[in-house]
This record gives C-alpha cells, structure tokens and sequence, in this order.
C-alpha cells in the first residue's frame, strides 16, 4: 500500500502534469469505485486543475469548488497515460477501476487501477477534501510544521496501545501505514509491542527524530519518479519491512516476523527487543 512517501511523490508526479489542465471526462469502470454522488464526477468536467495535494494517504485534485479525492488502499494503483483510446473504457474484469482524461487532442490522463478481489480503492468527488469522512478523522501530519515534539508526546501521553498500532492509526497521526512503522521502529530501536503511554521522553525524542528521517528519506527517494517505478522504489529502500529471513542491514541479525490475521510486522531483535523474539500470538495459539 503506498504510504505518506509514496503518496506525496505521486502528487508531485500529478502536479506537474495536471496543474492548468482542463479535465475532459472521468469514467469510473469499476462499479464500487466511487463512494459520493453529490457533486456528480461529471461536475469535474471542463473544469481546470487548480491543485494536487495529499492529505496523508489521500490525494486531491483540486479544481475551483470540485475536488476528486481518492484513497489508493492496499492494491489500487495509478498509471499515467500519454496517449489514451477514444473510446471508453468496458466495465469488465481487469484491474481498470477509474479513467480520467484531460482535454486536449492527444487524450492524455491517467488510470486507477486495482489488482485483487478485496476492493477498497475509493474516490469521492466533494466540494471540501474534508467532506472526505477520512480526511475529516485525520490526525496531524508529520511533515506538517506544527507537528513538533511537543506535539507527538501529546499524542502518545493518554495512548494505552502499542507503539506499533498507534503509528499506524490514521487519526493519530497521517500517513503512516504498516510498512513505514516497522521502518520507523526499527530506526528508533523500538520495540513495536511497547505501549505509547510508557514511552520515556527520550524515546520520544528518539521516535520523532527517527519518523522525521526515515520519511523525509523516502520521500527523497520516490521524489521525481515515473508512477510506474514508485512501488519498486519503496520496495527497495526498506531495511526491514518485508525482509523477514534476511540480515538487518544496521546489525546483521536476521530479521524476524510476527503475523497477524490482516498483516504481518517485521522487525530486528538484537536491534529492537533486546535480542529476544516477540510472541507470534497467533503461531502461540496455533502450537497449544
Ligand atoms: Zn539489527
């Protein structure tokens, strides 16, 4: 799933090719696509891009008064197209959830796309991105100015949860999703079953620090990639979220795996829980 990088890297990408344009037509494919129906997706039509924004995992084109908003989730994806066909695109079965075209002779634009029978790709076209049920609920985001130390010990103080799931809830914090926690954790030297409230303020300090590097990083990485190349880039700049049996690049200890019925964290002992590997509760319970 694209996460905070990813996601800021792709409005970039949209920025530079839809800001100015005129958008021609949007055609959603896929029937649960769309999540809004007032305003209709055709009010954006012959509308010009004013904007491309995120809003954590969201992305938002703006025009004056209509926004498209969309949520990639775990399988959906963008492709950008130089030169699309005429005619519109079938309802059918391939992964084409969502068509835009911006006007002009040479029918350029881009598609969503989504791979997989679980569906959560999500499009809203509103008049305000917090019309957005889940853009209202957001937390404050980390590349936000106001998102300072003091800021995040706030957040964690009351917090009776793991680290690990905190990180991950959109309405603490924005952006972060399963891959850039294990990431950020392990930065940090923490371990992802320590409960927020129990953190010290240097860890704090250590955490902050860590989820500032660790996503400005990524974002560098993925900055002024093609849409096509952001999911390899990502892939490859991890150092421990999915590298399960590989060597911790900071240690060299083997990084180990706990599952879970949705998803799965990664994490390196020595560097994180003291050498000692956390409880699988699920493998615990599968072995009584
Ligand atoms: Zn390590």
């Amino acid at each position: 799933m694209p996460e905070l990088p990813e996601v800021e890297a792709l409005a970039g990408f949209l920025a530079e090719r839809l800001t100015g344009r005129a958008i021609a037509r949007v055609l959603p494919v896929a029937v649960s696509v769309l999540k809004t129906y007032d305003p209709p997706l055709t009010a954006l039509e012959g509308r010009t891009v004013t904007s491309v924004t995120r809003h954590g995992k969201f992305l938002d084109i703006g025009t004056s008064g209509v926004h498209m908003v969309f949520h990639l989730a775990r399988a959906g994806w963008l492709r950008w197209q130089e030169k699309l066909p005429p005619e519109p695109p079938r309802p059918g079965r391939g992964p084409l959830a969502l068509r835009l075209v911006l006007d002009g002779p040479e029918r350029t634009g881009f598609d969503l796309t989504e791979a997989g029978t679980r569906k959560g790709l999500a499009v809203y076209c509103v008049r305000e991105p917090s019309d957005v049920p889940g853009i209202a609920r957001l937390g404050p985001d980390p590349f936000d100015e106001a998102f300072t130390l003091e800021v995040l010990a706030g957040l964690l103080a009351d917090e009776r949860r793991q680290i690990k799931g905190v990180l991950r809830d959109q309405s603490v914090i924005a952006g972060i999703g399963n891959a850039y926690s294990d990431e950020v954790l392990h930065a940090a030297r923490m371990s992802p079953y320590k409960l927020a409230a129990r953190l010290t303020g240097d860890e704090i300090s250590v955490l902050y620090e860590a989820m500032g590097s660790v996503l400005r990083d990524a974002v560098e990485r993925s900055r002024g990639q093609a849409a096509g190349t952001l999911k390899a880039e990502k892939k490859s700049g991890l150092r421990v979220h999915g590298r399960a049996g590989q060597p911790c690049p900071v240690c060299g200890d083997t990084i180990r795996e706990v599952s879970f019925s949705e998803s799965s964290l990664q994490y390196c002992p020595t560097c994180q829980t003291g050498g000692k590997p956390l409880a699988d509760r699920r493998l615990s319970r599968l072995l009584k």
